[in-house]
């Protein structure tokens, strides 16, 4: 694998060691961003399991497993950027099995901390699936949950009602970290050359929704970019949405084409406040972009028609003295 033909060694870190290929379909990246996704599921539940036990109220719960839901999708996100990690199925794995990992943890140590700090206990349900499922049984069968120290608490719900919320904890355990975790995937994407992220431009240009919309949509995820040219501005009676056209490049390959990615916007009443409130839909993934393209569409004055709350314009003009 190793080109020995290349007599000029790079200096360490300072060139591309491998392809965005290579790091989206390395094993042994993936293995070890589930190994850390572990280990920190593993940290949490010695937070969460005790927290559970402690919490006067089921619902606070449910709101302790929501948060640490975030968490692990915010540490799972990290994990992606970090290591370089591409891929929806890396990032679904990953999701997953940090939040299966956090589930089973937590009911180690929650039950461990139950039994008055039993290790033997909380290993026996580290190792056993069947030894977690016969606590999971009696737990809600039984419903007195703290057996010995706090005197017992009867409970008055019947055992579906606990099958139900656990089945939820589980649900939100896994399923908020995968979204997280897909969202990145979604949103960023790793330069062919030296294998980094892409850069966003930060300045996001607008354009007027074309009629013939459908046919554009189809053009980007064909990759072609091409359709974007000639757009017209945003007029400030354009009612029918606009698009935005956020570009992306290498900031380490400035040679490189850059990418685009094209959403649509749209004020619709928001049924609740009744207030318009934006919207903001990707039509398709990163599409890549001519040079002299990305110079029509990014190089130009920003039109003077902005749509009430545009992302990204936090321009206060009074500042600009
Ligand atoms: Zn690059």
């Amino acid at each position: 694998m190793a080109d020995t033909s290349n007599t000029f060694a790079s200096p360490p870190g300072a060139g591309p060691d491998f392809s965005a290929d290579e790091a989206q379909k390395s094993p042994a990246t993936l293995i070890k961003a589930l190994g850390i996704g572990l280990a920190v599921a593993f940290i949490l539940s010695w937070v969460y399991g005790p927290l559970d036990f402690h919490s006067p109220l089921i619902f606070l719960n449910l709101a302790l497993v929501y948060f640490l839901g975030l968490l692990l999708g915010r540490i799972g996100e990290a994990l992606l950027k970090i290591l370089r990690l591409a891929g929806t199925a890396a990032a679904v794995s990953l999701g997953v099995a940090m939040g299966l990992a956090a589930a089973w943890f937590s009911w180690a140590s929650y039950l461990f901390t139950i039994t008055d700090y039993n290790f033997e206990v909380y290993f026996s349900v580290v190792l056993d699936p069947g030894e977690l499922y016969s606590w999971i049984y009696y737990l809600a069968e039984n419903p007195i949950w703290a057996p010995s120290g706090r005197g017992g608490k009867a409970s008055s719900f019947p055992p579906l009602f606990y099958y139900a919320v656990w089945a939820g904890e589980l649900l939100t355990l896994t399923v908020v970290p995968v979204k997280k975790c897909r969202q990145f995937i979604a949103n960023h994407r790793l330069c062919d050359s030296c294998g980094h992220w892409l850069a966003d431009n930060g300045k996001p240009a607008v354009r007027r929704t074309p009629p013939d919309l459908p046919a554009i949509v189809a053009s980007l995820k064909a990759g072609d970019a091409s359709v974007l040219r000639g757009l017209e501005p945003l007029s400030p009676e354009g009612s029918g949405g606009w698009l935005t056209i956020k570009g992306y490049a290498c900031p380490r390959c400035p040679e490189k084409p850059g990418f685009v990615r094209v959403f649509r916007n749209e004020l619709v009443m928001d049924k609740k406040s009744k207030e318009p409130r934006e919207i903001e839909n990707p039509l398709g993934g990163f599409v890549e972009i001519p040079v002299d393209l990305e110079g029509e569409i990014f190089a130009e004055p920003e039109p003077a028609g902005q749509p009430p709350e545009a992302p990204g314009t936090p321009a206060d003009p009074e500042e600009t003295a």
